[in-house]
């Protein structure tokens, strides 16, 4: 018996020397197709990809097996743009998503202060005006007569926009007298008082009275976070804009080998005392590839639904307004020369035309011919000009999209950007057929991070209730390989990852996202009656669905 043991072992080892674990009976989506393959995991990578009749001596040899019979193995989705402690923040939060009317905003807010003393903040997040019957951004009126004794800040869904009461522009010292700050907007009524409104750089304003939060407080969110992420079967979260506390939280997380998930920072571009810092240092990428520091962001404009996204032309529904310039040019300028130096990739937010091609402008301008290889990302690329579709890939630009932004906002981006225009938002297609690169992701908190939902929008332009039932600019659309692809291997381009993660090929960390079906090939349907069963990163589970759910 022992002697058979050690045969059996030694047999074992001469052809698979070492293996974790074998995930084995799934259908495994490698570049080459889908085959049914059994996948060997050694410390982290695939070690091998075995047909089922090949796989004896690694399934003798397998610490453990996995058996994931009929699962589809799809490359660990990549969460391609998000906020992360944002994202953790805003499950602690009030939820305003999907909040029918204002009174309705003021109820919960009133429901959530009842359970905090006095004079702490209320914080909550989601509201979206154009969800409600008027339209129109609200004024603290009643919000502060239901919620007297404690400041409030409700941020838009956008995150462009935020609403306060009486006792929170109080305590941020903001009265009539307030002159608007550069690059944001304090709504005022009609004798002059703010209305509670503060658009972009003037959110600052109230944001600088709230009490910072704490490492603790960073960390515990982050893992709340990365909890609910796995849970959505995402492998890796670039997040656009990690600020100096989140980087010391993610680094000491990193560090105990309790980062659950893999984290691409985007340096917050307006923290000098961070970019010098990590310049200085030089892009790190973490041994085990958990922690890559090597990209800064950066703000152009703000967004559409708030109209602080930065036009060529007037807004068609304000035509007061064309948006705002959220930073000067001469800084974007100076950062993206700075970043290029340091050898770090540039992602620079634009949603407006004229914003885009501004960042077209300072990347061709300031990086140079050889600026491709840092391969400089635009966040959003909502409106392009048909001018400026083709810089993209002439320039090596990398469009970072959302697909949940262009069903979210088709119900009013129309009276925002008028009849022509229109056709210049959310153009995944016309980037792709003009060789442009594309990554794809949620903008998490401002929508799910369910990647289902963006594969979904991405192929159909429509709604998960299936509205309009034609798709929205349907020629728009991605194929449902393409937006997986936008999901996994162009995700892992965009950060610089595409040789060691991003496709399920021997050699290539074990990240994996495991469904109970093909959303490839089974039509758009499938996806959203998709399971996630299984997240593994680095060849370790960090979310196992419950049998039966
Ligand atoms: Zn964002």
């Amino acid at each position: 018996m022992a002697v058979s043991v050690v045969a059996a072992l030694s047999a074992a080892c001469s052809h698979a020397p070492r293996c974790d674990r074998l995930l084995a009976g799934g259908q495994v989506h490698t570049p080459a197709g889908v085959q049914r393959l059994e996948v060997a995991v050694e410390a982290g990578r695939i070690v091998a990809l075995v047909s089922p009749g090949d796989a004896g001596a690694w399934r003798r040899a397998a610490a453990e097996v996995v058996d994931v019979s009929g699962a589809h193995l799809y490359p660990g989705f990549t969460e391609s743009h998000g906020h992360l402690a944002g994202h953790g923040a805003s499950i602690e939060q009030v939820d305003l998503r999907d909040v029918p009317t204002f009174a309705e905003v003021v109820e919960r807010v009133k429901r959530a202060a009842a359970k905090v003393p006095p004079d702490r903040w209320v914080l909550g997040w989601g509201w979206d005006q154009n969800r409600w019957p008027e339209k129109a951004f609200p004024s603290h009126a009643a919000l502060s007569a239901a919620v007297p004794d404690h400041p409030v800040l409700l941020r838009r869904v956008d995150g462009h926009a935020v609403l306060t009461n009486a006792r929170g522009l109080a305590a941020a010292g903001i009265t009539a007298a307030t002159k608007d700050p550069p690059g944001g907007r304090i709504l005022r009524d009609a004798s002059g008082s703010p209305t509670g409104v503060l658009v972009d750089t003037a959110a600052n304003l109230l944001d600088r009275a709230v009490p910072a939060p704490t490492a603790m407080d960073i960390e515990r969110r982050v893992l709340l976070a990365c909890n609910d992420l796995a849970a959505f079967g995402i492998t890796e979260f670039q997040d656009a804009g990690t600020g100096r506390d989140e980087l010391a939280v993610l680094r000491k997380l990193e560090g105990e080998g309790r980062l659950p998930l893999r984290v691409y920072v985007m340096l917050d571009g307006g923290d000098d005392q961070l970019l010098d810092g990590e310049f200085a240092a030089g892009a790190r990428v973490g041994v085990d590839g958990m922690l890559a520091v090597r990209a800064v962001k950066l703000f152009a404009d703000g967004a559409l639904g708030s109209r602080g996204a930065w036009l060529a032309q007037p807004y068609t529904d304000e035509p007061e307004t064309r948006g705002l310039e959220v930073t000067p040019e001469a800084r974007l300028e100076d950062v993206i020369r700075r970043a290029a130096k340091a050898g770090f990739q540039p992602c620079v937010h634009a949603i407006g035309d004229a914003a885009v091609t501004r960042v077209l402008d300072l990347y061709e301008r300031e990086l140079g011919p050889g600026g491709a290889a840092l391969r400089p990302r635009i966040e959003h690329a909502q409106v392009v000009r048909p001018a400026d579709v083709p810089r993209f890939a002439t320039l090596g630009v990398i469009a970072a999209v959302e697909p949940t932004h262009c069903t979210s906002d088709m119900p009013w981006a129309p009276a925002r950007l008028g009849p022509e225009r229109i056709a210049w938002a959310y153009r995944w297609r016309s980037l792709l057929d003009a060789h442009a690169r594309l990554c794809l992701g949620s903008d998490v908190p401002v929508e799910s991070p369910d990647p289902r939902l963006g594969l979904w929008a991405a192929v159909t332009r429509r709604t998960p209730q299936g509205t309009p039932s034609e798709g929205w600019n349907l020629a728009e659309a991605l194929t449902s390989a393409e937006a997986v692809a936008g999901y996994t291997s162009w995700a892992a381009y965009a950060a610089f990852e595409e040789n060691w993660r991003g496709t399920l090929v021997p050699g290539n960390a074990a990240d994996l996202t495991i469904l109970d079906r093909d959303v490839e090939v089974g039509g758009a349907a499938e996806i959203l009656q998709a399971k996630i069963l299984r997240t593994v990163v680095a060849g370790r589970d960090v979310f196992v669905a419950r049998s039966g759910t």
